[in-house]
């Protein structure tokens, strides 16, 4: 049999390894940047167009290439940063695998211009699928420009595969951050379809967080430090109390490279334990320095995954030196680190109504009686009688009790038509004899001549925003309340662009916003539904459901946000409700297209039967 095996071509073995390096625009975008911090650049230009479909642009003012090396750069396997396996144990650079360049050239369309000092003029080199198509001298500042044009231009599957520009962009926009964070000397701009995304001088560590993430955050931060042997990390942590739903900003970086980890995340929160309020999460930035040799950037090729010599150490370290921060800046009230945690009141707990305690009295003891059995003479013989509660028939002392219950027999009749009306259609308790009352704050309590009726209060209120929302929504008709003084709202670009994601169904809803102000939203107007002074509570929640995995709400966006909306406004568990407010919601749910079940599919009410009673005595 002949041979069968052959070596693909290289513009073949590119296109396949481009399929690991290159998953969408961001990818190219973090293999720019990182190239230009290694060629030691100071300034870095990131232009970006239609969410990096059209154009991504890194311009440097780094090293530059000589015309060979200008060349070489696109081979696979062409690096300057190692030359031996053990290098790889010693890593100083963002790069080392030399196939990045190689890669983006087989996808798209590449245009170079760079020029080391020693160079007159520049050269310029452009690239289609990884064929030179063009090289010549250019007149070019000193560094290097690289252009990446029509992304997947020969992969069709692949370009299609790509979402909305806004997508893309909010996926750039976190590589840059992430980038930019951890190199806050180095000055970096960022254009978005012409206009500056952001503009970021070289500066302290502080002060790039403030500026990526907005002014406010300055008073959030509290750092962390800690000079070890294993590890030295410093950075900043945010108070407890702006802990936040969403996951957004939350930054561990190891040796200058973002990283994800599980389980240092889990340290960190760790410390904050009985700080937080259920379903938050604490915001940090932290930088691990580590000996190269002692962590395997390896493990995969977009990198954010590492692996640790000493996880465990480095865990332990992590933990108390986040709690001695806590501690030391007064956040968390005890100092003490090596208190008994049983003490720590959970958050949960503090929120709790102490009820109180229980004393059963027996009502019966006689301290008078000389034994514990009464005894009575009955033909002469003396018989011991069983012990009698004194309070057993005490209800016979009141005559008209039975003549009251002889009313209530009859009013049965009545209270018959009242349910079946009361589960149909207008089904509310509009008899104004209808009394309800609140059970541990959480359960509005009610008769319904089939037994004893328990609701939910805040699934019920749900249910009833719910429907109101999503009514607004789809007849797009929801008035909209102007705001007296509009509220300007502070938001990076990434939640800012998340939220115009959704404008069009917030607009729908009632909300006026205006998107024009450059570090955030100017509320103006709100749905009448919205209760004063809740607007940004309402964004955030919002913010936190589209962050959490959904890329595009799509077709079901509107349901979504009513979802998100009444969840957000309903009244909550240990809410305190006046007896007007139990009635109104009692009648506003029955008048419910669905008031069974709350818009997360929960029971919101359920009937204890007369017979269930019954069996109970
Ligand atoms: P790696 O970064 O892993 O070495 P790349 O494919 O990203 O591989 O780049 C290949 C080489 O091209 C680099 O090793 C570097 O020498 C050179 N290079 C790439 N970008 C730049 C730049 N912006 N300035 C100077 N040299 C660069
Ligand atoms: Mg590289």
């Amino acid at each position: 049999m002949a041979d069968i095996i052959k070596l693909l071509p290289d513009h073949v073995a590119n296109q396949i390894a481009a399929g690991e390096v290159v998953q969408r625009p961001s990818s190219v975008v973090k293999e720019l940047l990182e190239n230009a911090i290694d060629a030691g650049a100071d300034t870095i230009k990131l232009i970006v167009k239609d969410g990096g479909k059209t154009l991504i642009q890194v311009v440097d003012n780094g090293s530059g290439m000589s015309e060979t090396d200008a060349r070489l750069a696109f081979e696979r396997h062409a690096t300057s940063k190692i030359t031996s396996a053990e290098d790889l144990f010693n890593l100083h650079t963002k790069g080392f695998r030399g196939e990045a360049l190689a890669s983006i050239a087989a996808i798209a369309h590449v245009e170079l211009q760079t020029r080391t000092t020693t160079m007159d003029v520049g050269v310029l080199i452009k690239i289609e699928g990884s064929q030179i198509k063009e090289q010549e001298m250019v007149v070019t500042p000193e560094g290097t420009s690289i252009a990446i044009k029509n992304i997947f231009f020969n992969i069709p599957a692949r370009r299609n595969f790509l979402k909305s520009n806004q997508v893309e962009l909010r996926h750039i926009t976190d590589e840059f951050q992430r980038v930019a964070l951890v190199h806050p000397t180095i000055a970096f701009q960022f254009y978005n379809n012409g206009s500056e995304y952001f503009n970021l001088p070289s500066e302290s560590f502080r002060q790039r967080i403030v500026h990526i993430f907005g002014a406010k955050m300055n008073e959030k931060l509290v750092p962390v430090a800690e000079d070890t042997a294993v590890v030295k990390l410093n950075g900043f942590i945010c108070k407890p109390a702006f802990a936040r739903k969403s996951r957004g900003e939350q930054f561990f970086f190891a040796n200058g490279r973002f990283i994800k980890s599980p389980y240092l995340h889990h340290a960190v929160v760790s410390a904050f334990e009985g700080l937080l309020k259920p379903e938050v999460y604490p915001g940090y930035f932290i930088c691990l320095n580590v000996d190269p040799k002692s962590i395997d950037i390896n493990i995969h090729p977009t990198k954010t995954e590492v692996k640790f010599d000493d996880e465990n150490t480095l865990y332990a370290i992590l933990r108390s030196a986040v709690k001695h921060s806590l501690g030391q800046f007064n956040v968390a009230p005890v100092l003490d680190f090596d208190r008994d945690q049983n003490l720590d009141t959970p958050y949960a707990y503090e929120q709790k109504q102490a009820s109180l305690p229980k004393v059963s009295v027996d009502a019966s003891f006689n301290p008078f009686a000389k034994e514990k059995v009464s005894t009575t003479q009955k033909g002469g013989i003396k018989v011991a009688l069983p012990k009698k509660p004194r309070t057993e028939g005490w209800q016979e002392l009141y005559a008209f009790d039975t003549v009251e219950n002889n009313v209530f027999s009859s009013i049965q009749v009545e209270s018959d038509l009242t349910e079946t009306s009361l589960f149909d259609t207008e089904g509310t308790t509009q008899d104004a004899t209808h009394q309800t009352f609140q059970l541990q704050r959480k359960f509005i309590v009610s008769t319904v001549k089939s037994g004893l009726l328990l609701i939910n209060q805040n699934r019920a209120h749900q249910r009833v925003l719910f429907e109101r929302f999503l009514e607004e929504i789809t007849i797009k008709k929801a008035v909209s309340q102007q705001l007296l003084f509009p509220e300007v709202l502070e938001y990076t670009s990434t939640e800012k662009a998340q939220i115009m994601a959704v404008e069009e169904v917030l607009h729908n809803l009632g909300f006026d916003i205006d998107y024009s102000p450059k570090n955030g939203v100017e509320v103006r107007g709100v749905p009448t539904l919205l209760p004063e002074g809740s607007v940004a509570l309402v964004l955030e929640d919002i913010l936190a459901s589209t962050a959490i995995g959904q890329e595009e709400i799509g077709f079901s966006q509107a349901e979504q946000m009513a979802k998100i909306m009444s969840n957000a406004l309903a009244v909550k568990t240990g809410q305190e409700l006046s007896s007007e407010a139990q009635l109104g919601l009692l009648n506003d749910l029955f008048a419910c297209k669905e008031p069974k079940l709350s818009p997360t599919n929960k029971t919101i009410y359920t009937i204890i039967g007369v017979n269930e009673l019954e069996n109970k005595f």
